[in-house]
């Protein structure tokens, strides 16, 4: 991120920020930080928080940390951790040696755990998980003391060692914050913060069979590695108190601030990572990296940059209130992006015979054609013409209807980069289906220019029959066919809203230049979209293009400027 936007833009997180250094809070540094939980592979979402702290943190050449949030060993994986770090840098934030992880500090959190009971600030609890739900009360009822809570310091002391060292069983103890059962913030009930789990994490191994709840670890973590400004989404507001409350019962030497801002919603899709994880394991996608996927590493593969990503990031801005960002501005942001540093090709997706009676049998010229019109160094290249030319089925009509102006008898259209032509007659099949159409051409008009002046106003892409090469077209929609699918009434299943198109596979006919393109290479078909040849499948032998966006400008823009 050399310039990034947000860097630039103030939003309400950077006013507190400035307020801060004006009176010279935290020694005038800002340290922030992204804390994912290894459970799951990152999404935009996740990428808008990154892009928030990250760019923060470079606003005020600050300091970023990477942290990840492995306090629940079930559900954590090194798979997650290595793909996350992989997103995290793809994306351009770059942690330096500020790297960390939450499972380091569970000596330093036991440690306050215990200090926390010394200080009669929590207790050992052996309710029952009912007991604990049915003694928290609700919204409307004040809670009930445990009658765990006036237990001893000392025999709460013990408890939690005999926890530690293994003594009991899964939920048979709990260690509990000592707040307040009547408080309006349900959060305050006492909450629990150790509980017993006999369970393997992915790096401490074995030796721990207590494990801290988040909001106890969360705020340890952020003071530990001295944080300034802890910035998270919305749903924690309410966690706020809590957060204030253990490093102030702690007397923590930091105490950063806990800013919440809007999570980033998108349309058409989930970013749910449960709701993600069942797609991936019930394999309604190819994978995490599936590119109809919101993920960062399914972006990746269907062609988005990270620039575009930003770019997106910047535009919906930083806000307090939560809402729904369209998907379309997305896809706005990937070909603004793509649109000065995608090649252009030619590539027929749905092809009809188009044969040049009067061009010489065995004849192939090589017409030049500008790689890119945006940007004057990516120079032209060659594209060879023949005889026999595949052209959209589209861009034909036997019986043109009105304004129709791309190719029908007797009328006259410029292939690109090549000649004007003039459709003759058609050959049909028994069906009476046009299976191929007959032109001629004027040679003096080579290049797509008549020397006598005259216009034609249609031009078509095209690709040489003979010289084409054969590549597998993935042509992705929206993953769901509704637009808000966290609005999918309880009890019905959102998978039944998957989009059944959301892929369609399509052979095409590409220039042969393309096939030998790298894995990862991202390209304009021209008139059609853009196109990335798949990072994991596409080869010279076997061509794979994944469509990343459709294309929206003006075709007869660019036409009429020829
Ligand atoms: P869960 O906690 O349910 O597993 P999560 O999406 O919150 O899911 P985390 O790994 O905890 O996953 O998220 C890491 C960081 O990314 C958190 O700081 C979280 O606030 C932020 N984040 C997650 N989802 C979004 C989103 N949709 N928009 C913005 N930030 C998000
Ligand atoms: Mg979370």
């Amino acid at each position: 991120m050399e310039t990034p936007e947000e860097v630039k833009k103030s939003n309400f997180i950077t006013e507190i920020i400035d307020a801060d250094l004006a009176v010279g809070k935290n020694g005038g540094k800002v340290v922030t930080r992204f804390p994912p939980e290894p459970n799951g592979y990152l999404h935009i979402g996740h990428a808008k928080s990154i892009c928030l702290n990250y760019g923060t943190a470079l606003r005020y050449n600050g300091t970023f940390h990477l942290r990840f949030d492995d306090t629940n060993p079930t559900k954590e994986d090194t798979e997650y951790v290595e793909s996350i770090m992989e997103d995290v840098k793809w994306l351009g934030a770059d942690w330096k040696d500020k790297m960390f992880f939450a499972s380091d500090y569970f000596d330093k959190m036991y440690e306050c755990a215990e200090e926390l009971i010394r200080r009669d600030k929590a207790y050992v609890c052996n309710l029952t998980e009912e007991e604990f739900k049915a003694y928290k009360g609700n919204l409307t009822e004040p809670g009930k003391e445990s009658p765990n809570r006036n237990r001893p310091v000392e025999e709460s002391l013990d408890l939690f060692r005999r926890m530690k060292a293994g003594e009991f069983e899964d939920g048979a103890y709990v260690l509990r914050a000592k707040i307040d059962m009547a408080s309006p913030n349900m959060h305050m009930r006492d909450p629990a913060i150790y509980r017993i789990r006999h369970a393997s994490h992915h790096r401490t191994g074995d030796k721990w069979c207590i494990y801290p709840l988040y909001d106890f670890a969360h705020c340890l973590e952020d003071s530990v590695e001295g944080i300034t400004h802890s910035i998270c989404t919305l749903e924690f507001e309410i966690h706020r108190p809590l957060y204030d409350w253990f490093l102030d019962a702690l007397d923590m030497p930091c105490h950063p601030q806990q800013i919440e801002f809007a999570r980033l919603n998108l349309n058409y899709t989930v970013m749910s990572k449960r709701k993600l994880l069942e797609l991936v394991k019930e394999n309604r996608v190819s994978g995490w990296d599936d590119p109809r996927m919101p993920t960062v590493s399914g972006l990746r593969r269907r062609g988005v940059t990270p620039e575009a990503i930003r770019d997106f990031c910047d535009r919906i801005g930083v806000t307090k209130f939560d809402g729904m960002s369209d998907i379309a501005l997305l896809e706005y942001c990937i070909r603004e992006d793509l649109n000065k540093r995608a090649a252009r090709f030619m590539a027929v997706m749905d092809p009809l015979k188009v044969i040049i009676d009067n061009y010489p049998e065995g004849q192939v010229e090589y017409m030049d054609a500008i790689n890119n019109p945006e940007d004057p160094e990516a120079g032209t290249r060659q594209v060879p013409f023949t005889k026999e030319l595949w052209i959209e089925k589209s861009d034909f009509m036997e019986v043109p209807v009105n304004k129709f102006h791309r190719l029908a008898p007797g009328k006259e259209v410029r292939l690109r980069y090549a000649y004007f032509v003039t459709c003759t007659s058609v050959e049909k099949d028994a069906e009476g289906n046009v299976i191929a159409v007959h032109c001629t051409y004027d040679p003096a008009t080579k290049g797509g220019n008549a020397p006598d002046g005259r216009k034609v106003k249609g031009t078509i892409h095209w690709v040489s029959a003979e010289k084409a090469v054969a590549a597998e077209a993935r042509l992705y929609d929206r993953l769901f066919l509704v637009e808000d699918v966290g609005a999918i009434p309880e009890g019905e299943d959102y998978r039944n809203y998957l989009n059944p198109e959301s892929l369609k596979t399509v052979t095409c006919y590409t220039e042969p230049a393309l096939a030998a393109v790298e894995p990862g290479t991202k390209v304009q078909f021209e008139r059609t979209g853009y196109f990335c040849a798949d990072s994991k499948e596409h080869s010279a032998g076997k061509p794979v293009f994944n469509r990343t966006v459709q294309l929206k400008d003006s075709w007869q823009k660019i036409a009429a400027k020829n």
